[in-house]
């Protein structure tokens, strides 16, 4: 698999067109910024009544309504989220867009269960960051970047894939490293990754750790730290030098009950069920289900919402961070800018 970075890209594919990235919410904020701070011209597309106007003119980006700012663009980033994008497509997008301008997405979710079926006479392509919107703008502030993937699935122009690593190198992809995959790939390993490992996996491993002693009697103060706190600690390591790096770092005491007990936890039982997951995802039945309970304006998922955004560990982590004013100082999320 071939990685290109920033001295593989030609960023002249970019270089004159007009771009218009459409929603200024964790993606949107980081890619339109982004894409000014490297010299490209960028409106933001945003709704009539968007509160997100004040954010941009105070970021100094351009912006503009969804209808005026299509008709004009060369490349539409579209980045709402996934479920309303069909509906933006359909009315603000498909009657506007020139012919052999760009449509692009952030994750293939909408083109590969077919939630959006383009017009033929347009490029359709991928440009993914691995990484929370968020931190695709701090990195790059940093003089860093997230690595993305590309795709195209739609080439009309001869060069869609060209312009598609333009646009990775331009919100600082090509520091990190790029790679290019398909729409069917990466949106199901994107998938899978957030339910089974990143989000889902994690989420409920540091609840039932923090649950587990908890019921044991031990303080919950305690308990935050050792399976919430030190996690991030743990993983800076695995970002730095792997599995192998985390394990010379902690004490033998620590590697010893890692290797003999990390397996028990996590058993054949377990990937049988992570199999199961990626089985429910590539047969679009995950879709499915959350397109539905879209549709149900959410019941599920803000049911759960509110379930999980009450839980003591939740609780006792406010109070604990009140107390380490650092963690604020930088903060990767700052409501009041995006
Ligand atoms: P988001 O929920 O943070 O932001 C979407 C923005 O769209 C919000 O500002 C919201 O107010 C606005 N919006 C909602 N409905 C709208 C409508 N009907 N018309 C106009 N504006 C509307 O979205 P996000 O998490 O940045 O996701 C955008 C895309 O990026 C998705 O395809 C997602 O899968 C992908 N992605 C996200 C992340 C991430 O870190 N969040 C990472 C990789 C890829
Ligand atoms: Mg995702
Ligand atoms: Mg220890």
């Amino acid at each position: 698999m071939k990685v290109k970075y920033d001295k593989d890209i030609n960023i002249k594919y970019l270089t004159d067109k007009k771009v218009v990235v459409i929603g200024y919410g964790s993606q949107g904020y980081a890619h339109s910024n982004n894409l000014k701070d490297s010299g490209f011209d960028v409106t933001v597309a945003l709704r009539e009544s968007s509160s997100s106007f004040q954010k941009t003119t105070a970021a100094d980006l351009k912006a503009n309504t969804l209808d005026n700012a299509i008709k004009e663009t060369d490349v539409v980033m579209l980045l709402l989220p996934d479920e309303k994008q069909a509906e933006v497509y359909k009315n603000h997008i498909e009657p506007h867009l020139k012919p052999n301008a760009s449509l692009a997405f952030a994750h293939g979710f909408n083109i590969h269960f077919s939630q959006i079926v383009p017009r033929k006479d347009i490029n359709v392509f991928m440009v993914a960051p691995k990484g929370p919107g968020h931190t695709v703008r701090s990195t790059f502030t940093e003089g860093s970047g997230v690595p993305c993937l590309v795709a195209v699935y739609q080439d009309v122009t001869g060069d869609a894939k060209e312009i598609a690593y333009a646009y990775a190198s331009a919100i600082g992809g090509g520091r990190a490293g790029v790679i290019e995959t398909s729409f069917k790939e990466e949106t199901e390993t994107d998938l899978f990754g957030e339910q089974a490992v990143l989000c889902g996996g994690t989420s409920a491993l540091v609840q039932a750790g923090f649950e587990t002693l908890v019921e044991a009697g031990y303080a919950p103060e305690m308990a935050y730290f050792e399976c919430l706190h030190e996690l991030k600690l743990i993983v800076d390591l695995m970002y730095e030098g792997g599995i192998n790096t985390m394990r010379y770092s902690i004490s033998n005491t620590a590697e010893y009950g890692d290797l003999t007990r990390g397996n028990r936890l996590i058993t054949e039982a377990t990937k049988q069920e992570m199999k199961k997951i990626l089985n429910e995802i590539q047969a679009g039945q995950f879709a499915n289900e959350y397109v539905e309970d879209c549709k149900n304006n959410y019941q599920r998922l803000n049911q759960l919402r509110k379930n999980n955004q009450q839980h003591p560990l939740e609780v006792v982590g406010e109070e604990l961070r009140s107390m380490m004013p650092w963690i604020k100082k930088k903060p990767l999320v700052d409501k009041a800018l995006n």
